[in-house]
């Protein structure tokens, strides 16, 4: 059984439409069950799951949250939850508003340093996401000439310490787990120590997300070494979480590195997970 909990469509930063991505999990990585996670989106679920039936795979639903912890930011994943649920989905219009509201403030930036670009020729990179991310910014700075690639729009640009970065709202780390549960999910830290986030998630920290209701920690991804894969492990066995693993793919958004399947989850902690 191969599994792959979390991956992203062009409903938020990656390339593929929800329908190709299932196809290229059964097709391309030979996966059995995967997840699609679009960023504060769940706008790709149905699409994705019309296709599942036609390929033969199982389709988790699921969703990236855009998070914060004492002034870091932390994705947090939600699976199996209510996309209708009211509390949630007025939480996520704030997340989405929030990406909204930013996008005109990075390109005042983009501009101040020589490099215009207009919010429609953003649009035309992020075409019909429901979630504007820093890549689809990076996609028109490439389309322009300005850049080369995504990840050059990143370093000195897009970057936290960028010289284009605006900060957005994103929902308190806690509240968002709450949330997904009242809405009958499942949460799951996405890659808890990857850059910043490592600082103020601690092993008293997961133990308190726990009672908050956390069910897993994404543990095999490659944001984290094999040092930290071992880490996370123990003290996700310690407290009894769910250990996931995931691909994280964004299609060609992202290097071969986070192709489908690259990383995977067990079939008994998705049986935990979903069970
Ligand atoms: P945003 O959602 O607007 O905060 O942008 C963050 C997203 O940008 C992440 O989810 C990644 O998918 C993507 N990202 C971050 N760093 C890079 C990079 N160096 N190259 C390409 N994509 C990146
Ligand atoms: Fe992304
Ligand atoms: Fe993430
Ligand atoms: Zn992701």
């Amino acid at each position: 059984m191969r599994i792959d909990l979390h991956t992203h469509s062009n409903r938020s930063d990656g390339t593929d439409s929800p329908a190709q991505l299932v196809r290229n999990a059964r097709e391309v990585a030979g996966l059995d069950v995967v997840a699609l996670t679009d960023h504060d989106a769940t706008t790709g679920w149905d699409e994705a799951a019309a296709e599942a039936d036609r390929v033969g795979i199982r389709l988790v639903r699921g969703i990236e949250i855009s998070t914060t912890f004492q002034g870091e930011s932390v994705h947090l994943l939600g699976y199996e939850l209510d996309p209708t649920d009211a509390a949630l989905t007025a939480e996520l219009d704030r997340v989405l508003g929030g990406r909204d509201d930013r996008l005109p403030r990075v390109l005042e930036k983009l501009a101040e340093h020589g490099m215009p670009i207009t919010l429609e020729e953003v649009a035309a990179q992020s075409g019909n996401a429901a979630a504007s991310g820093r890549p689809h910014i990076a996609d028109a700075m490439v389309a322009k000439g300005y850049i080369k690639d995504r990840d050059e729009a990143f370093d000195g640009w897009l970057n936290t310490n960028g010289r284009a970065y605006v900060e957005r709202y994103s929902a308190p780390l806690v509240r968002a787990v709450q949330l997904v549960k009242a809405a009958g999910g499942r949460a799951v830290v996405a890659h808890p120590w990857s850059r910043g986030s490592d600082r103020v998630l601690t092993p008293a920290v997961f133990g308190q997300l726990q009672e908050a209701g956390l069910d897993g920690i994404e543990v095999d991804h490659n944001d984290h070494s094999d040092a930290t894969r071992a880490t996370l492990r123990g003290i996700a066995q310690e407290l009894g979480l769910v250990v996931t693993g995931s691909s994280d793919y964004h299609g060609t958004g992202k290097s071969e590195q986070f192709r489908l399947g690259a990383n995977l989850t067990a079939p008994e902690e998705l049986e935990r997970l979903l069970g």
